[in-house]
């Protein structure tokens, strides 16, 4: 494990002979290794994190690894997306396992770059991204999408990839920066990935290392709240005001929660929904004694029929 911190911060930039990933913590580095392997012919493929890896983020980088010839990690644990009282300080760092992550994943290049790095001194542009910010963690967390737009677009001007992966576990993050890269040209194509969730349903995060073993078992009840309420669309319902009540009852009767949200919206333009008369998406964000969960779930196609009863042609 150490050796991969020796030689990040001693050198920057390693070629491991063995499995030849680079590790790489210099901006010219990383854009002259795309440079090389999209001269070569390599469609480049680009999965950002914030690092403390799990199946969430290496299902991304199997999705990249199954599109992409020449796949790129980042690692970078952003201070511009945090609120000044959230868990920057505590966000949980393990550089050297994840590396090892993503040298078992076949990863071709991790860019690992300091703050200073990717904010020097008198950096004064910021991306905001209007519109699908508005509702949802963009009503609560003021600032947090502009934080994610600008270190995503930076990303994107050092890593000049084809295609670029987002869960959709971070649905309003995925929906802002396709939009993002529609509005601004930026060439790479956004390829959402969906949820990789625990045995129980729980959307792998994390900062889900920050729940006690009762709040654990509680945070289960987001996702037995949600796939109920596709299951209750799926019988009919079309009331976008009752589905969230009974997603909202089901999380309380699990224990003392906190709802920030719990909202049916456009899968599109995240717009609220009163009726769930067209592809829509469930989502929430509860906070569990300290620890902040979001999870979402996709209601695909919804048509009238000619008897006006609506039906559900396959729910996401
Ligand atoms: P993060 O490290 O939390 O910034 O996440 C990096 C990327 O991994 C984002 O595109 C997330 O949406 C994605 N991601 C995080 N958790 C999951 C998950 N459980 N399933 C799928 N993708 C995820």
């Amino acid at each position: 494990m150490e050796r991969w911190l020796a030689r990040t911060t001693a050198e920057h930039v390693r070629r491991m002979p063995e499995y030849e990933m680079v590790v790489c913590k210099d901006i010219e580095t990383c854009r002259q290794a795309v440079r090389e392997a999209r001269r070569a012919g390599r469609s480049v493929g680009l999965v950002p994190t914030m690092g403390a890896l799990h199946e969430g983020h290496l299902s991304l980088i199997r999705a990249a690894r199954a599109r992409c010839a020449y796949v790129a990690v980042t690692i970078f644990v952003n201070p511009t997306q945090f609120g000044p009282d959230e868990d920057l300080d505590k966000y949980p760092r393990q550089l050297s396992t994840d590396l090892a992550a993503c040298e078992q994943a076949g990863v071709d290049l991790v860019f690992t770059p300091d703050v200073e790095t990717m904010y020097p001194a008198a950096c004064h542009t910021n991306i905001h991204v209007g519109g699908v910010t508005g509702g949802l963690c963009g009503a609560s967390r003021p600032g947090h999408f502009d934080g994610v737009a600008t270190i995503v677009t930076k990303l994107f001007n050092v890593l000049p990839a084809d295609m670029a992966f987002f869960g959709e576990k971070d649905y309003q993050q995925m929906v802002m920066i396709r939009r993002m890269v529609r509005d601004l040209m930026i060439p790479i194509a956004i390829i959402p990935c969906p949820t990789v969730r625990e045995p129980d349903g729980l959307a792998m995060s994390s900062r889900n290392a920050y729940l006690s073993a009762d709040q654990r078992k509680q945070a289960a009840s987001l996702s037995r709240a949600l796939f109920a309420a596709v299951d209750r669309i799926g019988a009919g319902e079309r009331d976008a005001g009752k589905i969230t009540s009974v997603i909202r009852e089901e999380i309380l009767s699990a224990g003392p929660a906190d709802i920030e949200y719990c909202d049916v919206v456009d899968a599109d333009t995240l717009e609220v929904l009163n009726a769930i008369d067209r592809p829509a998406r469930i989502c929430l964000a509860v906070r569990i004694g300290s620890c902040r969960l979001i999870d979402n779930v996709g209601i695909g196609n919804v048509e009238k029929s000619k008897s006006q009863n609506i039906k559900t042609r396959g729910l996401l």
